[in-house]
């Protein structure tokens, strides 16, 4: 019986996990979950698995919480950031899943690193903030770090098993890291100032939140994914190759020197990614639909357009740029993101905003968390000040 700690757990990856979790109670039990504030979807989750704690990020919703759930006095209640490290990093705690989105992920990220834990990681803004840093720690504490993220899950799988340090003594020559181009692929070039918000999240093939979906659309998603996979699999950029692929049939492929390249296919259900890290070595039902190759009858394959998907662009050259510029690519991406779901600009300031902030916020090349964290500080600030004096 493994315990599990599901941060994120009333997101759209934390929903995936729970649904997974609920076809094998003979292996797993919930040990904790954690929110920011939904609080009735907290309650619903608490009623069916009735984990031992559950963790809100600020005292009143934990105390609203607490309200629906009279009921059910075993279930201990926290609030804030500090619960989150908490529970992460808990004696009784064998598998982390890290689904809280965006750089709050990080610090309760970090903490079942640092306690040994197995790490089913979603969020990806931990990698790309603090790729080097996370990395020693994991080899440091001995943590078992899995990618849930679909492509790099893919990566994984199409990796030898017994695999060895630096990709290329396994006989790797590329990785290629597909993409869908979201449901902006083909719009005109000059229709994209007015994208609204409901248009950008609406994924043609996936079922995410809105700040992953946004990412999507703009490609972000795919940039800090190719900083991802850098960290993750320890190659430099110009070894991975990003290949557009509207089905989302194929997650990323691995090409070895022979010339064989493996990929790895399935649904577009993050359920898949998901078991396949909760599991591993084993392999357990998802619950995902088998595929229909037939019916699905062809994948296409495209190159990914810089002029249409400038972020591709601003994302590698923060991996060339190196030390903090991932963090403030990071950081400045949230903040516009946010503001475009707010209405507060345009879809095409996304981008623009996001390179300002490099070419205006300096990066510097450090290990420390709190200067990571403090250029992060920077980029936000700058975005926000852009914002308002427009
Ligand atoms: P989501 O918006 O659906 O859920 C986010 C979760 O984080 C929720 O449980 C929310 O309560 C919690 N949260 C948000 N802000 C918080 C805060 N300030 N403090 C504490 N908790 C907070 O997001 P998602 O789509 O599930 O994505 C989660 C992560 O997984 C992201 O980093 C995303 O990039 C990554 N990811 C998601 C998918 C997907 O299919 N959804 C695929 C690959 C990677
Ligand atoms: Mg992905």
């Amino acid at each position: 019986m493994k315990s599990v700690c599901i941060l994120g757990a009333t997101g759209s990856i934390g929903q995936s996990t729970l649904d997974v979790l609920a076809r094998h109670p003979d292996r797993y039990r919930l040990f904790a979950v954690t929110a920011n504030t939904q609080v009735d979807k907290m309650a619903q989750i608490c009623r069916q698995f009735r984990p031992r704690i559950a963790v809100m990020s600020d005292q009143d919703s934990a105390d609203r919480l607490r309200q629906q759930l009279q009921d059910l006095p075993d279930i201990t209640l926290m609030a804030g950031s500090e619960a989150l490290t908490e529970v992460a990093s808990a004696s009784e705690v064998d598998v982390v899943m890290a689904a809280i989105v965006g750089a709050v992920g990080l610090m309760p990220t970090l903490a079942a690193v640092r306690a040994g834990k197995r790490v089913l990681l979603a969020n990806k803004e931990t990698l790309v903030m603090a790729g080097h840093l996370f990395m020693q720690e994991v080899e440091k504490h001995r943590a078992e770090l899995l990618p849930i993220d679909s492509e790099h899950n893919a990566i994984f799988q199409c990796l030898p098993a017994d695999l060895q340090p630096g990709l290329q003594h396994n006989g790797v020559t590329r990785i290629l890291l597909t993409g869908s181009g979201g449901p902006f692929r083909t719009t005109p070039l000059d229709q994209f100032d007015q994208i609204t918000p409901e248009q950008a999240i609406a994924h043609p093939n996936w079922d995410m939140g809105p700040k992953i979906s946004v990412d999507s659309a703009t490609m972000m998603n795919k940039g800090l994914e190719l900083i991802e996979a850098c960290w993750l699999f320890d190659v430099d950029e110009q070894d991975v190759e990003i290949v557009l692929h509207p089905q989302s049939i194929i997650h990323s492929m691995v090409a070895y020197n022979d010339g064989s390249v493996l990929a790895q296919m399935g649904n577009p259900d993050m359920r898949t990614p998901i078991a396949n890290a909760l599991g591993w070595p084993e392999r357990i039902d998802s619950g995902v639909e088998p595929l229909d190759l037939v019916k699905v009858s062809q994948l296409s394959f495209e190159q990914a357009d810089e002029r249409r998907f400038p972020c591709l662009r601003l994302a590698r050259q923060s991996i060339i740029d190196g030390g903090t510029s991932m963090a403030i690519l990071n950081a400045a991406n949230e903040v516009a993101v946010e503001a475009f779901l707010q209405g507060q600009i345009r879809y095409t300031q996304i981008a623009e905003l996001i390179e300002q902030t490099m070419q205006h916020v300096p990066s510097r090349n450090t290990d420390s968390l709190q200067q990571i964290i403090d250029d992060d500080l920077s980029a936000r600030a700058y975005v926000k000040q852009q914002i308002s004096s427009v």
